[in-house]
């Protein structure tokens, strides 16, 4: 299967298809199909897998121009993976017009601030960092609809438990959640117990 059999936008396609995406990844082949109707995943697979563009694809496809407010939002470890996820995003959505902003620790959080400002459709966020501005009220998350938490088992070894429990907590019980992780350790099951709803296993 290739990717310009799929139920994308053109503006999607014609994307990927400068990207060099031409067929699916294994992941990619689980999962679009699959966050494209709305289900919750946990997800076990590899960096190099794919995974990003796994949920980059479909979520693209799912921002609504219409709404100016963050409606995707992804929670990852560090400062390098988070700016990776966001040049997906920003690769996958160029054409549609889907706008990304990146927030981490070590950065003046006023940059941010006034980003946030401009109400981006995807927010990609550590932890921390994501907690400090809803903290200081700078960005409300009550249309996401989309939640990513991208290797989970990694924030829990670093102790982004109780940030990631107080963000979720901010975001409408309606939304979608998809879980990324290497391993699933009971932890992680636990993880997907508490923020999640009757949730479909992948494995690649
Ligand atoms: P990731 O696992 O998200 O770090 O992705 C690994 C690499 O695979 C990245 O360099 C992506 O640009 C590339 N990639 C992702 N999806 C595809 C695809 N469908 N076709 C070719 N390359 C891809």
């Amino acid at each position: 299967k290739r990717f310009k059999d799929y139920q994308l936008d053109n503006q999607i396609k014609r994307a990927l298809s400068e990207l060099g995406f031409q067929s699916p990844l294994e992941v990619q082949e689980e999962t679009i199909p699959r966050i494209l109707e709305g289900r919750d995943l946990v997800v076990k697979s590899q960096t190099g897998s794919g995974k990003t563009a796994s949920f980059a694809i479909p979520l693209c496809e799912k921002v609504d121009l219409e709404v100016e407010a963050p409606q995707v939002l992804v929670l990852a470890p560090t400062r390098e993976l988070v700016d990776q996820v966001k040049e997906d995003f920003e690769d996958i959505g160029r054409y549609k017009g889907v706008s990304c902003c990146a927030l981490y620790g070590k950065q003046p959080i006023e940059k941010q601030r006034r980003e946030l400002k401009t109400n981006p459709h995807v927010i990609v966020a550590t932890p921390g960092r994501m907690l400090d501005h809803l903290k200081n009220r700078n960005v409300k998350l009550d249309h996401v609809k989309y939640l990513v938490i991208d290797e989970a088992d990694e924030m829990l070894i670093m102790g982004f438990k109780e940030q990631i429990d107080y963000i979720v907590s901010k975001l409408s019980p309606e939304r979608t959640t998809l879980l990324f992780s290497a391993t699933i350790p009971e932890e992680v099951e636990s993880l997907s117990r508490l923020y999640m709803r009757d949730p479909e296993n992948i494995a690649v």
